[in-house]
This record gives C-alpha cells, structure tokens and sequence, in this order.
C-alpha cells in the first residue's frame, strides 16, 4: 500500500477547470474512508478504482467490486507502472446502471501499453460498484 502526499495530484488525473487536482480533493476520501464516503457516481467511483490501483489498495478494489463478480484477492504487479487516466466518456443506462469508458497507460518492464476498457457499474443500496469491463 502507497500513501502519496495529500498535495501530489490525485493518481486519477481529474482536473479542476485546468488544475489537476489533489489527492486529498479527490479519490483520498474514498479510499480511506469506505465504509461512510462512497463514491457519488460510477466515473468517481471508476477513477477511485484507478488510484487504488496505482496506490495498492487491494481492500478498496474488493469493496468495490459488486459481489457477483469479484475476485478472490487481487494481485498487484511489481513490473506495471500506472501513467494516466483518461475517461472518454460515462453514460448513465438507467437509474442503476452506467457505463464509464476510459483509456489507461501503463508501462511493462519499459514497453508501453494501453488498455482500453467499458466498465460497466451499478448502483445498490446507495452505492456504486464495479461489475465488470470489456
Ligand atoms: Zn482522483
């Protein structure tokens, strides 16, 4: 498990007008606080997911990860380097389900790579979760 510093700019890449914003404005408060912050909506909650991922937060990505789909653990790989986040778009299904597509780079042992995913979330008891991705 990483901790940044709370002013280092949030792993997720979300921008305020053109200032990236900080960690500690943005996915922190999901992270470290699961069980009484959720996230407000699938792309915050996708972006969150993200950062857990750059940061290693294996607990988080669990909790997160609705029931019908979730792992036994998830493993973390010492060779990947997180570069960025960019969400190309979140559409809302229906009053429980949304979509949030995005592009995530990443680099292997020096060779660049992109993965290109449509998430795919939904919304129980208030929460949203990770269902799955293609
Ligand atoms: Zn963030």
């Amino acid at each position: 498990m990483i901790t940044p510093d709370k002013n280092t700019a949030c792993p997720c890449g979300r921008l305020q007008g053109k200032r990236s914003l900080s960690f500690e404005h943005c996915c922190q408060r999901y992270l470290d606080h699961f069980d009484s912050v959720p996230a407000p909506d699938a792309e915050s909650l996708m972006r969150s997911r993200y950062s857990a991922f750059v940061l290693q937060r294996s607990s988080y990505l669990l909790n997160t990860w609705d029931a019908s789909h979730r792992p036994a653990e998830v493993d973390f790989d010492a060779n990947t380097k997180w570069l960025g986040l960019e969400v190309k778009a979140h559409r809302t299904i229906d009053l429980e389900h949304a979509e949030v597509e995005f592009v995530a780079r990443y680099r292997v042992q020096g060779k660049a790579s992109r993965l290109h995913e449509l998430s795919r979330f939904t919304l129980k008891d208030g929460r949203w979760y990770y269902l799955d991705g293609i």
